[in-house]
């Protein structure tokens, strides 16, 4: 089995999910008493998110670009960055080791191809959701169409992940603000939404949507366990 590295406490909200994850898929596919193979660097996602908010991604960069040379130390053989919004730097970070980086909208983009789907609502921090790297992957490389909230609804979804998800709360008005705000993505023609935060999965269920919902988290890890199971 190879080893997987985790580029995580981005939050360890979601980093513990994917420990889970990975730990109960393995079990499922190879046995009751096997566990992933896995090393994991767990940021303390306090001086993350200060230097996301000030826009140091210079810094960021030069964080995450240490992590994953620490993991691939370690002896990692495939990388996971657990968060979406620090894929801002996944090409920086493939060019600054060896071992390959499973990329989190690769997997994700799969299964909703695979699905027949075209239209995407995309729930994430406004970085995700705004910036380029994350959409212009999904559009270019995968030919997606990617619907955004308005301004007032990603200032709300940006700002129930910052304040509550990542600090482990989980508040019933919130999901029904998710609820809300997916329903309007319906209504603008999305036939599914990508929860690419990998926190919002512990807000958000199926039965929240009118549509499929894709979370990257349980996206991302399953990639991983066929990876560490592959020859
Ligand atoms: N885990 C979140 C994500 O998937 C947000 C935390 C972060 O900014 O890294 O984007």
């Amino acid at each position: 089995m190879k080893m997987i590295g985790l580029i995580g406490g981005m939050s360890w909200e979601s980093s513990a999910e994917y420990y889970r994850i990975l730990n109960e898929g393995i079990r499922e596919r190879v046995g009751p008493t096997a566990s992933a193979q896995c090393v994991m660097w767990s940021f303390n996602f306090a001086e993350i998110e200060d230097l996301q908010h000030r826009g140091d991604w210079a810094t960021l960069t030069t964080r995450m670009v240490d992590a994953a040379r620490r993991l691939e130390a370690a002896g990692a053989d495939v990388l996971l960055i657990c968060t979406n919004t620090m894929h801002r730097m996944a090409a920086t970070i493939e060019d600054a080791v060896a071992v390959p980086l499973l990329h989190i909208a690769d997997p994700t983009a799969e299964r909703i191809k695979a699905a027949g789907i075209k239209t995407v609502g995309l729930l994430g921090t406004a970085f995700t959701m705004e910036h380029a790297f994350y959409k212009g992957r999904l559009a270019e490389q995968h030919g997606l169409d990617v619907i955004v909230p308005n301004d007032e609804d990603r200032a709300t979804v940006h700002r129930i992940i910052y304040e509550e998800l990542v600090a482990g709360r989980i508040l019933p008005a919130s999901r029904d603000a998710y609820r809300a705000i997916i329903a309007r993505l319906v209504e603008a023609g999305a036939e599914a939404v990508i929860l690419g935060c990998t926190e919002i999965m512990l807000l958000v269920k199926p039965e929240d949507s009118a549509v499929p919902i894709f979370d990257t988290t349980a996206l991302h890890a399953a990639a991983a366990i066929e990876v560490a199971l592959a020859g």
